[in-house]
C-alpha cells in the first residue's frame, strides 16, 4: 500500500510538465493523459462516477452529472487516479467526505484528487496573500473549483499562518490538520474527543445550524494543555444530513504565543485516525500503519 508522501509524489510526477492554466475550466490535460474520455451521465443518487477500461487501454471516465460541478470534478480527478494509480475501485455508498469509513484505495485516489484540483505551488502562492478567512476560503474555492472541505483542508495545510481544519461527524473530532506554523506552536487537537463545549461547531450540532463564525474563541477550547487568554477565530460548517461539521481555525494576526506551548502531556505523537491522512504539502508522513 502507497503511504500519503507517495500518493503525493506520484500525483506530482503525473502533473509535471502539462500546462494547468486552464483546470479551473477544463480538465481535459489530466483525462488526455491517461487516454481517458469524459462522458457525463445521469448516475444513482451517491454514485458519483467509475472508469470503463478497454483493452486497447484507453478509458471512459463517466461521471454524474446530477451532482454539483465541483463534486464532478473532484469524482474526474478521483478515476484519472484510479487509472494512473493502478487501483480498483471500492465506490459503496458512503458519502464522499465521511473518510474514516473509506476504503484505503479510495482514499488514496482522493489525496490523488486533491494535488490534481489544487497543484501545490500555485495553492500555496494564492493561499499566502492574506491571512486565514472565510473570505479567502471562498475566493480560492471559486478559483480552484472545489468544495469547501477540500479547499478549507488544502488551505490548512499549505498556510503559513498558524491554521487548523478540523472534520467532524456528529458526536467527535475525526481528523485535525495543522500548518506547519501551528504545528510549531504545538497545538494538538485531540482526535476522537467530543466536539468540545464553547465552539462555533459544537453550537452548530447543537442548534441544527449550517454556518457560523466566531472571532473570540478562546484557544483552550480546542487545544489541548493551552494557556488561557488567547482568542482564536473559527469558522464553521455543520452538514445535518451527512452529520458532518468542519471547523477552520486560525489566529488573528499577534494574537497567539509567540514561544511553542509547554504541553505538560509531552509533544504528542502524530495522529491516525485511520481516515484521510490530512491534505498536507509538507512530505514528512510517517508509513501508513
Ligand atoms: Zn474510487
Amino acid at each position: 500500500m502507497l503511504d500519503e508522501a507517495e500518493i503525493r509524489m506520484h500525483a506530482r510526477r503525473f502533473m509535471a510538465g502539462l500546462d494547468l492554466s486552464l483546470i479551473a475550466q477544463d480538465l481535459s490535460v489530466y483525462t488526455k493523459k491517461v487516454q481517458a474520455k469524459l462522458r457525463k451521465e445521469e448516475l444513482e443518487p451517491g454514485e458519483s462516477g467509475y472508469t470503463l477500461t478497454k483493452r486497447d487501454g484507453s478509458s471512459v471516465i463517466i461521471v454524474n452529472e446530477r451532482e454539483r460541478l465541483e463534486r464532478q470534478r473532484f469524482s474526474i480527478c478521483h478515476e484519472v487516479a484510479h487509472i494512473v494509480l493502478e487501483l480498483k475501485s471500492d465506490h459503496r455508498d458512503t458519502p464522499s467526505w465521511s473518510y474514516a469509513k473509506r476504503d484505503e484505495n479510495e482514499i488514496a485516489c482522493d489525496i490523488f484528487a486533491a494535488e490534481l484540483l489544487m497543484p501545490l505551488d500555485a495553492f500555496k502562492r494564492d493561499a499566502d496573500q492574506e491571512p486565514p478567512s472565510f473570505q479567502l476560503v471562498e475566493r480560492l474555492r471559486g478559483q480552484y473549483v472545489v468544495s469547501f472541505a477540500a479547499c478549507a483542508s488544502r488551505l490548512a495545510a499549505v498556510s503559513d499562518y498558524p491554521c487548523a481544519f478540523v472534520t467532524m461527524n456528529a458526536r467527535v473530532i475525526r481528523h485535525a490538520s495543522r500548518s506547519k506554523a501551528l504545528r510549531d506552536l504545538r497545538a494538538w487537537i485531540v482526535p476522537k474527543s467530543p466536539i468540545p463545549q464553547g465552539s462555533v461547531a459544537q453550537r452548530l450540532v447543537r442548534d441544527e445550524e449550517w454556518s457560523g463564525e466566531d472571532d473570540a474563541v478562546p484557544q483552550d477550547v480546542w487545544f489541548q494543555d493551552w494557556p488561557k487568554g488567547y482568542d482564536l477565530i473559527e469558522l464553521a460548517k455543520h452538514y445535518p444530513s451527512y452529520e458532518e461539521t468542519f471547523s477552520l481555525l486560525w489566529f488573528e494576526q499577534d494574537s497567539g504565543p509567540d514561544e511553542p506551548v509547554n504541553n505538560f502531556a509531552g509533544v504528542p505523537a502524530e495522529q491516525d485516525d485511520g481516515g484521510l491522512r490530512e491534505l498536507d504539502g509538507h512530505l514528512s508522513f510517517s508509513k501508513r500503519r
